[in-house]
């Protein structure tokens, strides 16, 4: 075990990357000694200052959960001193997290802060142009209550892989459920049918996760119960918090656009009945990268859209694609 004086001696000056990110995997982990070791002499004088940052870190670790992937990290020179910051996708958390460690210019730990994501993930794929012919799973109107390509719009945006999801909910008049909103049969969209967006082969399936009881969301799986479907072309899309056991189709069925593949549901990291629907260059949603996903045929607002991405604040519905050409072009009678 290495003595906490070492670590004093051997930061002299401002922290490497490399230490940074140690003392960033330790708090993910929980544990406080390296960042005891590292404190600077106005942290170490407060009362209990040991138990209160060992208290800090503990927290830090039970709130966020486990690190899931780390999405950017950087180094930044204040004044004298540095701050490493990191931003990653945590268990306990659908959205990004951002861990930010200020050290003083002779290497010292000031402070350790959390805070939700704010910026966009980089991505590559901004030009991307949806080759499957994507139709929304589901129909009836829905509300977008995150969607579009800035995080002012979609909280999604920090993560790689929910880059451009959409989270869509069933409004009507002032909310999303009647009665007290206490169960999840109150809510609209619980149990309403989840279609699949576009031909494609069942690549992965969660069916066994227990809805939530609303605005009780539960850590440690993200996406809770959950259908990808392969479309070819490398492109997948993901279905996320569906219904406990609602789950229709199984690995390596063959489904056609619009058929039904589960229910509307609770599970994961969700407050309240709700789709997640994201397009990803992957099977897999722990390495993918979202992809821009343009659906055809649906009215938005009230407005018909050939091909578009769905907005925040949206109403949208399916419509079929070839009815409303014929009918745009049939002669008038
Ligand atoms: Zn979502």
């Amino acid at each position: 075990m290495i003595s906490a004086a070492l670590i004093s001696c051997a930061l002299a000056q401002a922290p490497t990357l490399h230490q940074a990110r140690e003392l960033a995997r330790d708090v993910y982990e929980g544990r406080s000694a390296r960042a005891w070791a590292l404190a600077a002499p106005e942290l170490k004088t407060r009362s209990r200052a040991e138990a209160r940052l060992a208290k800090l870190i503990a927290s830090t670790r039970a709130n966020l959960g486990a690190e899931v992937r780390v999405i950017t990290e950087a180094m930044v020179d204040d004044e004298g001193g540095t701050r490493y910051q990191r931003v990653s996708a945590v268990s306990h958390w659908a959205r990004g997290m951002e861990l930010e460690l200020a050290f003083d210019p002779a290497g010292r730990l000031l402070s350790l802060t959390t805070r939700p994501a704010s910026r966009d993930a980089p991505t590559v794929s901004a030009l991307h142009q949806t080759r499957a012919d994507l139709r929304l799973p589901f129909e009836g109107g829905w509300y977008v209550l995150w969607g579009g390509r800035r995080y002012e719009d979609n909280r999604h945006t920090p993560v790689p892989d929910m880059r451009f999801a959409m989270d869509v909910f069933i409004v009507r008049g002032p909310g999303t459920f009647s009665k007290r909103g206490r169960q999840n049969e109150d809510y609209y969209a619980w149990a309403q049918p989840v279609l699949a967006p576009a031909d494609g082969v069942v690549v992965a399936v969660v069916n066994d996760v227990v809805d939530n009881a609303p605005n009780r969301p539960r850590p440690g799986v993200l996406y809770g119960n959950t259908v990808v479907i392969d479309h070819g072309g490398g492109e997948f899309s993901l279905l996320g918090h569906l219904q406990q056991r609602s789950v229709t189709v199984k690995r390596g069925d063959v489904v056609v656009a619009g058929q039904q593949v589960a229910r509307c549901g609770n599970s994961g990291m969700s407050t309240e009945p709700h789709l997640h629907y994201q397009l990803m260059d992957a099977a897999d949603w722990r390495v993918a990268q979202g992809l821009p996903a343009q659906f055809q045929g649906f009215m938005a607002d009230g407005r018909y859209v050939e091909r578009g991405e769905p907005m925040r604040t949206q109403v949208i519905s399916h419509a079929e694609v070839e009815a409303r050409r014929e009918s745009a072009s049939a002669p008038a009678q």
